[in-house]
């Protein structure tokens, strides 16, 4: 089977909520958190592809690609939209002291791992003066600290494989740019737990190939579907 980090990530969290959207289907609704985090990552796509450094044209990319959806009236929506383009316009300054060259955008990376296909896209891959290989994932949650250091490391380093894997470079450095914030959290890349890793996607895989969605409810109190899963300890 085919598997990603989004797949890899829910199943991880609870094989569950895993069958009710990769199985069954089941889509969780857009909030305007979501949206707008969305909308970002498009527009920001959009804009490094162009190869236009301007803030208009930024701007341009994000009311191009800026998505509709997921808000509760007109007025939320405008909110949102204003929140954005006052995080682009502090993303494109910080992005006129970059001193690293831009490698990838939305890069794709697929590699063999036993039976299975791991695939995954990446925000953006930046080169060093020094040669060394940055992988960076956006985030857009105002909230700086919502998960904990593992939580935050595991995404980067499920790219970080897949670029070693596809590519055959070790990436240096792993950062998530945490853009309504405006900060960078950068670390150097520690392949130690590769092996690790790479087991762990493999028996996930297994698993679900196998049928196993045992629900897991450690993590109904802040699961999408908590109101309406049978299996969910936290409905109220
Ligand atoms: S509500 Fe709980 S048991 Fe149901 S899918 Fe979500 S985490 Fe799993």
């Amino acid at each position: 089977m085919e598997i990603s980090f989004t797949r890899f990530r829910v199943y991880s969290e609870c094989p569950w909520k895993y069958k009710l959207m990769f199985v069954d289907g089941k889509k969780v609704p857009l909030t305007p958190a979501s949206s707008l985090g969305l909308s970002l990552h498009r527009a920001l796509e959009s804009f490094h592809r162009s190869r236009v450094n301007e803030l208009d044209k930024l701007l341009d990319c994000y009311e191009e690609r800026w998505i509709g959806g997921g808000y509760a009236d007109e007025q939320v929506k405008k909110e949102h939209f204003d929140k954005g383009i006052k995080i682009l316009e502090k993303y494109f300054k910080q992005e006129q002291e970059r001193r690293t060259q831009i490698e990838g955008i939305e890069r794709e990376f697929i590699y063999p791992l036993g039976r299975h296909t791991v695939r995954g896209m990446i925000d953006r891959m930046d080169k060093h003066p020094d040669g060394g290989l940055e992988i960076i994932d956006y985030k857009t949650s105002l909230d700086f600290d919502e998960k904990s250091p593992v939580d935050r490391t595991l995404q980067l380093r499920f790219y970080a494989l897949g670029v070693r894997e596809s590519l055959g470079v070790k990436p240096s450095w792993l950062t998530i740019h945490y853009l309504a914030a405006g900060k960078r959290e950068r670390e150097p890349y520690d392949d130690s737990r590769e092996d690790e890793l790479k087991a762990a996607i493999e028996r996930a895989a297994d698993r679900i190939e196998n049928g196993d969605f045992k629900p897991d409810t450690a993590f109904c109190p802040s699961c999408d579907f908590r109101r309406t899963c049978t299996h969910s300890t936290a409905r109220s």
